[in-house]
Protein backbone atom coordinates (compact mmCIF):
# COMPACT_ATOMS: atom_id res chain seq x y z
CA UNK A 1 0.00 0.00 0.00
CA UNK A 2 1.78 3.25 -1.33
CA UNK A 3 1.06 6.49 0.96
CA UNK A 4 -1.43 8.89 -0.08
CA UNK A 5 0.24 12.37 -0.31
CA UNK A 6 0.62 14.42 -2.92
CA UNK A 7 4.29 14.30 -4.43
CA UNK A 8 5.99 17.21 -5.89
CA UNK A 9 9.43 17.59 -7.29
CA UNK A 10 11.47 19.50 -5.00
CA UNK A 11 12.88 21.80 -7.13
CA UNK A 12 15.59 25.11 -7.46
CA UNK A 13 12.52 27.25 -8.63
CA UNK A 14 9.89 26.23 -5.54
CA UNK A 15 12.34 27.83 -3.39
CA UNK A 16 12.60 31.12 -5.24
CA UNK A 17 9.06 30.97 -5.57
CA UNK A 18 8.33 30.77 -1.91
CA UNK A 19 10.83 33.81 -0.72
CA UNK A 20 8.85 35.82 -3.69
CA UNK A 21 5.67 34.96 -2.33
CA UNK A 22 6.74 35.78 1.82
CA UNK A 23 9.09 37.64 1.72
CA UNK A 24 8.60 39.64 -1.08
CA UNK A 25 10.39 42.78 0.71
CA UNK A 26 13.46 41.08 2.41
CA UNK A 27 16.08 42.93 1.72
CA UNK A 28 19.43 41.97 -0.34
CA UNK A 29 22.28 44.11 -0.11
CA UNK A 30 24.70 43.95 -2.98
CA UNK A 31 28.14 45.13 -3.30
CA UNK A 32 28.52 46.21 -7.16
CA UNK A 33 31.91 45.35 -8.96
CA UNK A 34 32.60 49.26 -9.51
CA UNK A 35 31.76 49.92 -6.35
CA UNK A 36 29.21 51.12 -4.75
CA UNK A 37 25.97 49.32 -2.87
CA UNK A 38 22.51 48.43 -4.54
CA UNK A 39 19.70 47.54 -2.62
CA UNK A 40 17.27 44.75 -3.81
CA UNK A 41 14.71 42.37 -2.31
CA UNK A 42 13.67 38.50 -2.64
CA UNK A 43 10.64 39.89 -4.81
CA UNK A 44 12.63 41.77 -7.38
CA UNK A 45 15.05 38.95 -7.63
CA UNK A 46 12.48 36.17 -7.98
CA UNK A 47 10.94 38.31 -10.20
CA UNK A 48 14.55 38.91 -12.29
CA UNK A 49 15.37 35.22 -12.27
CA UNK A 50 12.07 34.63 -13.95
CA UNK A 51 12.57 37.06 -16.75
CA UNK A 52 16.31 35.87 -17.25
CA UNK A 53 15.04 32.23 -17.56
CA UNK A 54 12.72 33.14 -20.09
CA UNK A 55 15.24 35.47 -22.16
CA UNK A 56 17.68 31.88 -21.56
CA UNK A 57 14.69 29.93 -23.30
CA UNK A 58 14.75 32.67 -25.75
CA UNK A 59 18.21 32.32 -26.93
CA UNK A 60 17.10 28.69 -28.22
CA UNK A 61 19.41 26.72 -25.59
CA UNK A 62 18.02 23.13 -25.09
CA UNK A 63 17.51 21.52 -21.60
CA UNK A 64 20.03 21.05 -18.86
CA UNK A 65 22.76 23.71 -21.51
CA UNK A 66 25.39 24.47 -18.89
CA UNK A 67 25.52 28.68 -17.86
CA UNK A 68 28.73 29.40 -16.36
CA UNK A 69 29.57 32.27 -14.12
CA UNK A 70 33.11 33.72 -13.62
CA UNK A 71 31.18 36.36 -10.62
CA UNK A 72 31.49 37.60 -7.55
CA UNK A 73 28.96 37.43 -4.97
CA UNK A 74 26.40 39.92 -6.06
CA UNK A 75 22.67 39.97 -6.92
CA UNK A 76 22.88 39.34 -10.79
CA UNK A 77 24.76 36.62 -9.65
CA UNK A 78 21.83 35.57 -7.11
CA UNK A 79 19.26 36.05 -9.80
CA UNK A 80 21.58 33.76 -12.34
CA UNK A 81 21.04 30.86 -9.75
CA UNK A 82 17.81 31.06 -9.93
CA UNK A 83 16.94 32.01 -13.23
CA UNK A 84 19.54 29.74 -14.69
CA UNK A 85 18.65 26.21 -12.55
CA UNK A 86 14.96 26.84 -12.17
CA UNK A 87 14.76 27.51 -16.18
CA UNK A 88 15.87 24.09 -16.66
CA UNK A 89 19.50 25.01 -17.23
CA UNK A 90 22.64 24.14 -14.96
CA UNK A 91 24.34 27.13 -13.29
CA UNK A 92 28.18 26.28 -13.31
CA UNK A 93 29.90 28.63 -11.17
CA UNK A 94 33.61 29.02 -11.90
CA UNK A 95 36.52 30.14 -9.95
CA UNK A 96 38.80 32.37 -11.08
CA UNK A 97 41.39 32.21 -8.88
CA UNK A 98 42.05 28.88 -11.13
CA UNK A 99 44.86 29.00 -13.24
CA UNK A 100 43.82 29.86 -17.16
CA UNK A 101 44.90 26.44 -18.52
CA UNK A 102 42.31 24.68 -15.62
CA UNK A 103 39.60 27.44 -16.70
CA UNK A 104 39.90 26.27 -20.31
CA UNK A 105 40.09 22.96 -19.40
CA UNK A 106 36.58 23.43 -17.50
CA UNK A 107 34.85 25.39 -19.40
CA UNK A 108 34.86 22.64 -22.31
CA UNK A 109 34.78 19.62 -19.92
CA UNK A 110 31.40 21.46 -19.32
CA UNK A 111 30.87 22.39 -22.61
CA UNK A 112 29.24 25.81 -21.40
CA UNK A 113 27.87 27.65 -23.76
CA UNK A 114 26.78 30.35 -21.97
CA UNK A 115 29.20 32.56 -19.70
CA UNK A 116 28.10 35.26 -17.03
CA UNK A 117 31.28 37.45 -16.18
CA UNK A 118 31.41 40.16 -13.57
CA UNK A 119 33.57 43.04 -15.37
CA UNK A 120 36.48 42.36 -13.36
CA UNK A 121 37.20 39.10 -15.12
CA UNK A 122 36.88 40.83 -19.14
CA UNK A 123 40.96 39.96 -18.99
CA UNK A 124 40.88 37.07 -17.70
CA UNK A 125 38.12 35.74 -20.56
CA UNK A 126 39.44 37.95 -23.29
CA UNK A 127 42.71 35.64 -23.46
CA UNK A 128 41.02 32.30 -23.60
CA UNK A 129 38.22 32.92 -25.54
CA UNK A 130 39.80 31.50 -28.60
CA UNK A 131 40.15 28.02 -26.50
CA UNK A 132 36.55 27.59 -25.77
CA UNK A 133 35.43 25.02 -27.71
CA UNK A 134 31.88 25.31 -26.88
CA UNK A 135 30.74 28.81 -25.72
CA UNK A 136 28.01 30.56 -27.57
CA UNK A 137 26.90 33.58 -25.26
CA UNK A 138 29.18 35.85 -23.20
CA UNK A 139 27.15 38.04 -20.63
CA UNK A 140 28.86 41.04 -18.66
CA UNK A 141 27.09 41.05 -15.59
CA UNK A 142 26.28 44.79 -15.76
CA UNK A 143 23.60 47.80 -17.50
CA UNK A 144 25.67 47.82 -20.64
CA UNK A 145 28.79 46.57 -22.12
CA UNK A 146 30.83 49.19 -21.86
CA UNK A 147 34.44 49.01 -23.63
CA UNK A 148 34.22 45.55 -22.57
CA UNK A 149 33.31 44.94 -26.37
CA UNK A 150 36.47 45.89 -27.46
CA UNK A 151 38.27 42.73 -25.97
CA UNK A 152 35.41 40.54 -26.37
CA UNK A 153 32.95 41.20 -29.79
CA UNK A 154 29.82 40.36 -29.37
CA UNK A 155 29.87 40.39 -25.13
CA UNK A 156 25.92 40.75 -24.44
CA UNK A 157 24.61 43.06 -21.35
CA UNK A 158 22.88 41.33 -18.55
CA UNK A 159 20.14 43.93 -18.45
CA UNK A 160 19.44 43.95 -22.21
CA UNK A 161 19.43 40.43 -22.28
CA UNK A 162 17.01 40.41 -19.36
CA UNK A 163 14.82 42.79 -20.92
CA UNK A 164 14.49 40.05 -23.74
CA UNK A 165 12.22 37.98 -20.59
CA UNK A 166 8.99 37.77 -19.60
CA UNK A 167 8.06 38.74 -17.08
CA UNK A 168 4.65 36.45 -16.47
CA UNK A 169 7.15 33.41 -17.35
CA UNK A 170 5.89 30.23 -15.31
CA UNK A 171 9.23 27.75 -14.31
CA UNK A 172 8.68 24.55 -15.66
CA UNK A 173 7.75 21.37 -14.29
CA UNK A 174 11.62 19.11 -14.29
CA UNK A 175 12.35 15.90 -12.65
CA UNK A 176 13.65 16.84 -9.26
CA UNK A 177 16.85 14.98 -10.14
CA UNK A 178 17.64 16.55 -13.59
CA UNK A 179 20.96 18.65 -13.07
CA UNK A 180 20.53 21.87 -11.14
CA UNK A 181 23.87 23.51 -11.27
CA UNK A 182 27.61 22.27 -11.50
CA UNK A 183 30.98 22.91 -9.33
CA UNK A 184 34.78 21.62 -10.25
CA UNK A 185 36.33 21.07 -7.49
CA UNK A 186 39.95 22.71 -7.25
CA UNK A 187 41.94 19.51 -6.67
CA UNK A 188 46.23 20.36 -5.81
CA UNK A 189 46.94 17.86 -7.89
CA UNK A 190 45.14 16.36 -11.50
CA UNK A 191 42.71 17.72 -13.72
CA UNK A 192 39.82 19.31 -11.38
CA UNK A 193 36.81 17.19 -11.03
CA UNK A 194 32.76 18.36 -11.63
CA UNK A 195 30.27 17.70 -9.11
CA UNK A 196 27.04 17.62 -10.78
CA UNK A 197 23.99 18.59 -8.22
CA UNK A 198 20.40 18.33 -8.37
CA UNK A 199 17.27 19.85 -8.16
CA UNK A 200 16.23 17.08 -5.03
CA UNK A 201 20.10 17.26 -3.26
CA UNK A 202 20.03 20.60 -3.49
CA UNK A 203 16.61 21.29 -2.00
CA UNK A 204 16.96 18.40 0.65
CA UNK A 205 20.61 19.74 1.53
CA UNK A 206 18.78 23.78 2.33
CA UNK A 207 16.23 21.48 4.36
CA UNK A 208 19.91 20.24 6.21
CA UNK A 209 20.94 23.93 6.23
CA UNK A 210 17.91 24.97 7.88
CA UNK A 211 17.73 22.44 10.69
CA UNK A 212 18.29 24.34 13.94
CA UNK A 213 20.81 22.36 15.05
CA UNK A 214 22.92 22.74 11.96
CA UNK A 215 23.71 26.53 10.30
CA UNK A 216 19.59 27.31 10.96
CA UNK A 217 19.31 30.40 8.93
CA UNK A 218 16.31 32.02 10.02
CA UNK A 219 13.88 35.08 8.87
CA UNK A 220 15.26 37.23 11.56
CA UNK A 221 18.96 36.72 10.05
CA UNK A 222 20.98 39.32 8.21
CA UNK A 223 23.79 36.81 6.29
CA UNK A 224 27.19 38.21 5.18
CA UNK A 225 27.85 35.71 2.25
CA UNK A 226 31.63 35.76 2.37
CA UNK A 227 32.06 32.06 1.16
CA UNK A 228 32.25 32.74 -2.97
CA UNK A 229 29.54 31.84 -4.83
CA UNK A 230 32.11 29.64 -6.71
CA UNK A 231 33.29 27.36 -3.48
CA UNK A 232 30.17 24.89 -3.62
CA UNK A 233 27.65 27.66 -4.13
CA UNK A 234 28.48 29.68 -0.55
CA UNK A 235 27.61 26.46 0.50
CA UNK A 236 24.45 26.45 -0.51
CA UNK A 237 23.27 29.36 1.59
CA UNK A 238 21.38 31.16 -1.26
CA UNK A 239 19.38 27.92 -1.59
CA UNK A 240 18.74 27.89 2.36
CA UNK A 241 18.33 31.46 3.06
CA UNK A 242 15.39 31.69 0.24
CA UNK A 243 13.95 28.88 1.68
CA UNK A 244 13.18 30.69 4.91
CA UNK A 245 13.69 34.53 3.27
CA UNK A 246 16.83 35.39 5.41
CA UNK A 247 18.32 38.78 4.28
CA UNK A 248 21.76 38.91 2.40
CA UNK A 249 24.30 41.41 2.18
CA UNK A 250 26.87 40.13 -0.62
CA UNK A 251 30.13 41.22 -0.71
CA UNK A 252 31.09 41.60 -4.08
CA UNK A 253 34.68 41.63 -4.63
CA UNK A 254 35.85 43.37 -1.27
CA UNK A 255 36.70 40.45 0.92
CA UNK A 256 39.40 42.37 2.83
CA UNK A 257 38.50 42.59 6.30
CA UNK A 258 38.12 46.23 6.34
CA UNK A 259 35.19 46.31 4.29
CA UNK A 260 33.73 43.00 6.13
CA UNK A 261 33.50 45.00 9.20
CA UNK A 262 31.63 47.82 7.07
CA UNK A 263 29.22 45.82 6.09
CA UNK A 264 28.89 43.74 9.54
CA UNK A 265 28.25 47.16 11.17
CA UNK A 266 26.34 49.30 8.10
CA UNK A 267 23.59 46.55 7.57
CA UNK A 268 23.75 44.91 11.25
CA UNK A 269 24.56 41.44 10.14
CA UNK A 270 24.02 38.98 12.40
CA UNK A 271 25.13 35.76 10.73
CA UNK A 272 28.43 35.26 8.37
CA UNK A 273 30.27 32.27 6.65
CA UNK A 274 33.50 31.59 5.36
CA UNK A 275 36.69 30.34 5.95
CA UNK A 276 39.26 30.73 8.51
CA UNK A 277 41.74 32.94 6.55
CA UNK A 278 39.05 35.45 5.73
CA UNK A 279 37.88 35.61 9.28
CA UNK A 280 41.53 36.28 10.03
CA UNK A 281 41.29 39.71 8.39
CA UNK A 282 38.54 40.12 9.76
CA UNK A 283 39.74 40.10 13.55
CA UNK A 284 42.33 42.40 12.52
CA UNK A 285 40.24 44.83 10.91
CA UNK A 286 37.80 44.60 13.40
CA UNK A 287 40.27 45.75 16.29
CA UNK A 288 41.98 48.34 14.36
CA UNK A 289 38.38 50.02 13.26
CA UNK A 290 37.73 49.55 16.90
CA UNK A 291 34.44 47.68 16.09
CA UNK A 292 32.59 45.55 18.70
CA UNK A 293 30.65 43.71 15.66
CA UNK A 294 27.67 44.09 17.93
CA UNK A 295 25.12 42.88 15.78
CA UNK A 296 27.14 39.28 14.69
CA UNK A 297 25.62 36.54 17.09
CA UNK A 298 27.11 34.03 15.22
CA UNK A 299 29.61 32.90 12.35
CA UNK A 300 30.01 29.81 10.38
CA UNK A 301 33.51 28.49 10.12
CA UNK A 302 34.30 25.89 7.70
CA UNK A 303 36.42 25.05 4.23
CA UNK A 304 40.07 24.36 6.86
CA UNK A 305 40.07 23.92 10.35
CA UNK A 306 39.18 26.63 12.15
CA UNK A 307 42.07 26.75 15.31
CA UNK A 308 40.48 26.78 18.40
CA UNK A 309 41.92 30.66 19.25
CA UNK A 310 39.76 32.25 16.57
CA UNK A 311 36.94 30.17 18.62
CA UNK A 312 37.69 32.00 21.63
CA UNK A 313 38.49 35.67 20.13
CA UNK A 314 35.34 35.39 18.61
CA UNK A 315 33.79 34.29 21.27
CA UNK A 316 35.63 36.38 24.77
CA UNK A 317 36.33 40.12 22.82
CA UNK A 318 33.01 39.89 20.34
CA UNK A 319 30.47 37.38 21.87
CA UNK A 320 30.12 35.89 18.57
CA UNK A 321 29.50 31.82 18.53
CA UNK A 322 31.37 30.67 15.89
CA UNK A 323 30.20 27.05 14.79
CA UNK A 324 32.65 24.79 13.24
CA UNK A 325 31.48 23.15 9.70
CA UNK A 326 32.90 20.59 7.80
CA UNK A 327 32.06 19.40 4.79
CA UNK A 328 33.02 19.24 0.68
CA UNK A 329 32.50 19.71 -2.76
CA UNK A 330 31.40 16.27 -3.54
CA UNK A 331 29.09 16.95 -0.20
CA UNK A 332 26.87 20.21 -0.73
CA UNK A 333 29.02 20.70 1.23
CA UNK A 334 27.18 20.02 4.34
CA UNK A 335 28.67 17.00 6.90
CA UNK A 336 28.96 17.73 9.92
CA UNK A 337 28.47 21.20 12.46
CA UNK A 338 29.43 21.48 15.72
CA UNK A 339 26.32 21.90 17.80
CA UNK A 340 26.41 20.49 21.42
CA UNK A 341 23.58 18.38 23.33
CA UNK A 342 21.69 18.27 25.95
CA UNK A 343 23.86 16.27 27.90
CA UNK A 344 26.03 19.06 27.41
CA UNK A 345 24.35 21.91 29.12
CA UNK A 346 25.68 21.64 32.74
CA UNK A 347 29.62 20.72 31.33
CA UNK A 348 32.31 22.85 32.58
CA UNK A 349 32.54 26.04 30.64
CA UNK A 350 36.23 25.06 29.61
CA UNK A 351 34.94 21.60 28.57
CA UNK A 352 32.08 23.16 26.75
CA UNK A 353 34.62 25.43 25.03
CA UNK A 354 36.74 21.89 24.14
CA UNK A 355 33.82 20.43 22.76
CA UNK A 356 33.16 23.27 20.94
CA UNK A 357 36.59 23.46 18.49
CA UNK A 358 36.00 20.13 16.92
CA UNK A 359 34.18 19.94 13.17
CA UNK A 360 31.01 18.50 14.94
CA UNK A 361 28.43 15.43 14.36
CA UNK A 362 26.92 14.48 10.79
CA UNK A 363 23.38 16.30 10.15
CA UNK A 364 20.53 14.22 9.36
CA UNK A 365 20.79 13.48 5.25
CA UNK A 366 24.68 12.66 5.94
CA UNK A 367 25.90 8.72 7.66
CA UNK A 368 30.00 8.79 8.34
CA UNK A 369 31.75 5.98 9.21
CA UNK A 370 35.54 5.90 9.79
CA UNK A 371 37.39 2.48 7.83
CA UNK A 372 40.80 1.38 8.18
CA UNK A 373 42.99 0.48 5.12
CA UNK A 374 40.82 -2.21 4.48
CA UNK A 375 37.41 -0.65 4.85
CA UNK A 376 36.93 -2.30 8.07
CA UNK A 377 34.95 0.22 10.53
CA UNK A 378 36.60 1.50 13.49
CA UNK A 379 35.67 2.15 16.71
CA UNK A 380 33.45 5.09 17.89
CA UNK A 381 35.88 5.88 20.80
CA UNK A 382 37.23 9.14 20.04
CA UNK A 383 40.87 7.64 19.46
CA UNK A 384 40.86 5.38 16.35
CA UNK A 385 41.81 7.25 13.44
CA UNK A 386 41.44 6.09 9.83
CA UNK A 387 39.17 7.14 6.46
CA UNK A 388 36.34 9.57 6.66
CA UNK A 389 33.34 7.76 4.26
CA UNK A 390 29.73 9.26 3.65
CA UNK A 391 26.89 8.61 1.75
CA UNK A 392 23.58 10.44 1.42
CA UNK A 393 20.87 12.50 0.13
CA UNK A 394 23.58 15.12 -0.80
CA UNK A 395 26.69 13.16 -2.10
CA UNK A 396 27.73 12.60 -4.72
CA UNK A 397 27.36 9.51 -6.71
CA UNK A 398 29.88 9.84 -9.76
CA UNK A 399 31.61 12.75 -10.56
CA UNK A 400 30.83 14.84 -14.03
CA UNK A 401 31.41 12.23 -17.04
CA UNK A 402 32.56 9.42 -13.96
CA UNK A 403 30.79 6.05 -12.89
CA UNK A 404 29.61 5.51 -9.33
CA UNK A 405 31.48 2.44 -10.01
CA UNK A 406 34.97 4.96 -10.52
CA UNK A 407 33.97 7.27 -7.77
CA UNK A 408 32.44 4.95 -4.61
CA UNK A 409 33.75 2.29 -2.52
CA UNK A 410 30.99 -0.39 -1.62
CA UNK A 411 28.55 3.02 -1.88
CA UNK A 412 30.42 5.13 -0.02
CA UNK A 413 32.30 7.83 -1.11
CA UNK A 414 35.90 8.13 0.80
CA UNK A 415 35.85 11.88 1.74
CA UNK A 416 40.26 11.47 1.73
CA UNK A 417 40.15 13.15 5.35
CA UNK A 418 41.25 11.14 7.94
CA UNK A 419 39.50 11.54 10.88
CA UNK A 420 38.08 10.36 14.76
CA UNK A 421 34.75 10.09 15.66
CA UNK A 422 33.61 9.68 19.59
CA UNK A 423 30.27 7.74 20.52
CA UNK A 424 27.67 10.67 19.74
CA UNK A 425 29.36 10.86 16.15
CA UNK A 426 31.80 13.91 17.32
CA UNK A 427 34.42 13.92 13.93
CA UNK A 428 37.88 15.73 14.23
CA UNK A 429 39.33 15.72 11.09
CA UNK A 430 43.15 15.08 11.75
CA UNK A 431 44.08 15.44 8.18
CA UNK A 432 43.83 15.49 4.39
CA UNK A 433 44.77 11.47 3.73
CA UNK A 434 47.74 12.93 1.80
CA UNK A 435 48.90 15.14 4.26
CA UNK A 436 49.05 13.68 7.39
CA UNK A 437 52.49 13.01 8.65
CA UNK A 438 53.89 9.58 9.00
CA UNK A 439 56.79 10.03 11.92
CA UNK A 440 58.38 5.91 12.05
CA UNK A 441 54.94 3.86 13.01
CA UNK A 442 53.28 7.03 14.06
CA UNK A 443 50.54 9.20 12.78
CA UNK A 444 51.12 12.95 13.90
CA UNK A 445 47.98 15.66 12.52
CA UNK A 446 49.28 18.57 11.15
CA UNK A 447 46.10 20.47 11.83
CA UNK A 448 47.12 19.50 15.11
CA UNK A 449 50.32 20.82 15.14
CA UNK A 450 48.89 24.07 12.77
CA UNK A 451 46.15 25.13 15.62
CA UNK A 452 48.91 25.87 18.23
CA UNK A 453 51.04 27.23 16.22
CA UNK A 454 48.93 30.00 15.21
CA UNK A 455 47.92 31.15 18.38
CA UNK A 456 51.75 32.58 18.32
CA UNK A 457 51.18 35.78 19.39
CA UNK A 458 54.16 36.61 16.61
CA UNK A 459 52.79 34.73 14.32
CA UNK A 460 50.33 35.53 11.85
CA UNK A 461 49.92 31.99 9.96
CA UNK A 462 51.40 28.59 9.64
CA UNK A 463 51.61 25.21 7.92
CA UNK A 464 53.22 21.55 9.02
CA UNK A 465 54.06 19.28 6.43
CA UNK A 466 55.92 15.83 6.88
CA UNK A 467 59.70 16.55 5.67
CA UNK A 468 61.97 13.46 4.40
CA UNK A 469 63.84 12.12 7.47
CA UNK A 470 66.43 9.21 7.44
CA UNK A 471 65.46 7.46 10.57
CA UNK A 472 62.12 7.90 10.96
CA UNK A 473 60.87 8.35 7.23
CA UNK A 474 58.78 11.72 7.55
CA UNK A 475 59.12 14.43 10.78
CA UNK A 476 57.39 17.40 10.61
CA UNK A 477 58.52 20.72 9.75
CA UNK A 478 56.70 24.17 10.69
CA UNK A 479 56.34 26.34 7.94
CA UNK A 480 55.51 29.91 9.48
CA UNK A 481 54.88 33.80 8.61
CA UNK A 482 55.79 36.24 11.36
CA UNK A 483 53.34 39.14 12.16
CA UNK A 484 54.94 42.54 10.39
CA UNK A 485 57.85 43.79 12.54
CA UNK A 486 58.13 40.40 14.89
CA UNK A 487 61.66 38.30 14.20
CA UNK A 488 61.05 35.52 16.96
CA UNK A 489 63.44 32.76 17.04
CA UNK A 490 63.11 29.27 15.67
CA UNK A 491 62.94 28.23 19.50
CA UNK A 492 61.01 30.78 20.64
CA UNK A 493 58.25 29.78 18.22
CA UNK A 494 58.64 25.43 19.03
CA UNK A 495 57.97 27.24 23.08
CA UNK A 496 54.16 27.21 22.70
CA UNK A 497 54.07 23.40 21.95
CA UNK A 498 55.47 22.72 25.62
CA UNK A 499 52.72 20.88 27.49
CA UNK A 500 50.55 21.35 24.54
CA UNK A 501 51.32 17.70 22.78
CA UNK A 502 53.57 14.84 23.34
CA UNK A 503 57.34 15.84 22.83
CA UNK A 504 57.74 13.57 20.00
CA UNK A 505 55.19 15.35 18.05
CA UNK A 506 57.15 18.96 18.34
CA UNK A 507 57.81 19.98 14.88
CA UNK A 508 61.96 19.18 14.38
CA UNK A 509 62.21 22.18 12.68
CA UNK A 510 60.48 25.97 11.57
CA UNK A 511 60.78 27.10 8.69
CA UNK A 512 59.53 31.35 8.00
CA UNK A 513 58.47 32.11 4.79
CA UNK A 514 56.58 35.87 3.38
CA UNK A 515 53.22 33.97 3.04
CA UNK A 516 52.31 30.36 2.40
CA UNK A 517 51.33 29.18 -0.93
CA UNK A 518 47.01 29.08 -1.26
CA UNK A 519 44.78 27.38 -3.77
CA UNK A 520 42.03 29.06 -5.55
CA UNK A 521 39.63 28.40 -2.47
CA UNK A 522 42.41 29.59 0.24
CA UNK A 523 43.58 25.86 1.06
CA UNK A 524 47.40 25.81 2.01
CA UNK A 525 49.20 24.23 -0.99
CA UNK A 526 51.08 21.38 1.35
CA UNK A 527 52.53 19.61 -2.15
CA UNK A 528 53.82 22.88 -2.94
CA UNK A 529 55.60 23.55 0.52
CA UNK A 530 57.05 19.64 0.42
CA UNK A 531 59.00 20.41 -2.67
CA UNK A 532 60.44 23.73 -1.36
CA UNK A 533 61.16 22.32 2.05
CA UNK A 534 60.55 18.71 2.17
CA UNK A 535 64.39 17.72 2.26
CA UNK A 536 65.29 20.37 4.71
CA UNK A 537 66.26 17.60 7.37
CA UNK A 538 68.23 15.32 5.16
P1 LIG B 1 36.40 21.74 -0.85
O1 LIG B 1 35.69 20.70 -1.61
O2 LIG B 1 37.29 22.58 -1.71
O3 LIG B 1 35.50 22.56 -0.02
O4 LIG B 1 37.39 21.00 0.16
C1 LIG B 1 36.93 20.06 1.08
C2 LIG B 1 38.01 19.70 2.05
O5 LIG B 1 38.34 20.81 2.88
C3 LIG B 1 37.64 18.63 3.02
O6 LIG B 1 37.76 17.34 2.48
C4 LIG B 1 38.62 18.88 4.16
O7 LIG B 1 39.89 18.33 3.88
C5 LIG B 1 38.73 20.37 4.16
N1 LIG B 1 37.84 20.93 5.18
C6 LIG B 1 36.63 21.49 5.01
N2 LIG B 1 36.13 21.92 6.19
C7 LIG B 1 37.03 21.61 7.13
C8 LIG B 1 37.09 21.76 8.56
N3 LIG B 1 36.14 22.36 9.24
N4 LIG B 1 38.18 21.28 9.19
C9 LIG B 1 39.18 20.67 8.53
N5 LIG B 1 39.18 20.51 7.19
C10 LIG B 1 38.12 20.96 6.50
Amino acid sequence: MLGQMMTQPLLISSLITHAERYHKGGKIVSTNTSGGVENTTWGQVGHNARRLASALTGLGLPPQTRCATIAWNNRRHLEIYFGASGGGFVCHTINPRLFPEQLVYILNHAEDKVLFIDKTFVPLVAAIRDKLEHLVHIILMEPDVGDAADSLPGIIAYDDLLATGQADYEWPHLDENCASSLCYTSGTTGNPKGVLFSHRSTVLHSFGSNLADSIGFSAMDVVLMVVPMFHVNAWGSPYACAMVGARLVLPGPGLDGQSLVGLIDDHKVTVALGVPTIWLGLLGAAKAANSTLTSLNRTVVGGSACPPSMIATFRDTYDVELIHAWGMTEMSPLGTVNQPLAKHRDLPIEDMHKLRENQGRAVFGVELEIWDQNGKPLPHDGKAQGDLVTRGHWILDAYFRSTPEETLTNGWFDTGDVATMDADGYVTIKDRSKDIIKSGGEWISSVELENIAIAHPQLTDAAVIGAKHVKWAERPVLVAVKIDGADPSEAEVLEIFDGKIAKWQTPDKVVFIDALPRNATGKVLKRTLREQFGDVLL
